[in-house]
């Protein structure tokens, strides 16, 4: 079966398993918000941010922004901040990231580029990073060595962003995926 077949059966399952009345309509604003990465294996039950239950009531109001390594992109903070009232952001990035298989794997992906792209595409991609190549691309890519490293530069650097409010409480925090556990490696309420 194809993907898209199998996303239109499952929609059909889910609606005929879930309540109507249970299913969320009304919008309601919620101070917190997690960055985390996109990757599935990060599980947010592990900090209290559940998914909806098997009737479709929504659990959790926490919004939820996963990129590629929890690395926020400015559109969902601004409106987020600024719309929707985050008061508090919990930056969650974890061990085994895809963003470190970038960082050590970045010639394997550059030849990949060369190979997946026509030479038109790679010439117009490549301009667009500009040079040198490779180290502006694992910059672009936000590519890093080490979870907890990252996410202390990424918290400061959301912090320099000129939309960010001075009392916005941004924390940040590794998920360790074999263990389960949190570590904060910046408290946002102290720094
Ligand atoms: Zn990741």
């Amino acid at each position: 079966m194809k993907w898209l077949d199998t996303i239109l059966a499952e929609n059909k399952n889910f609606r005929q398993s879930v309540s109507q009345e249970a299913l969320p309509t009304e919008r309601e604003l919620c101070p917190y918000a997690v960055i985390t990465c996109m990757d599935p294996r990060v599980n947010l039950s592990s900090i209290g941010v559940l998914p909806f239950d098997t009737s479709g009531q929504i659990q959790s109001q926490v919004r939820i922004i996963r990129t590629l390594g929890g690395i926020a992109e400015s559109r969902s903070l601004v409106v987020g901040i600024h719309l929707a009232g985050f008061k508090e952001i919990a930056v969650l990035m974890h061990s085994d990231c895809g963003c470190s298989v970038a960082y050590s794997k970045i010639d394997k992906m550059i030849e990949n580029l060369e190979s997946n792209l026509t030479p038109t595409k790679l010439e117009k991609f490549k301009k667009e990073i500009g040079v040198p190549f490779r180290e502006n691309l694992i910059d672009w890519l936000g590519a890093f060595e080490d979870p907890k490293n990252a996410v202390i530069k990424e918290v400061m650097a959301l912090k320099q962003n000129s939309f960010i409010p001075d009392g916005l409480i941004i924390h940040g925090l590794v998920y360790d995926l074999s263990s389960g556990g949190i570590e904060v490696v910046i408290n946002g309420y102290t720094t």
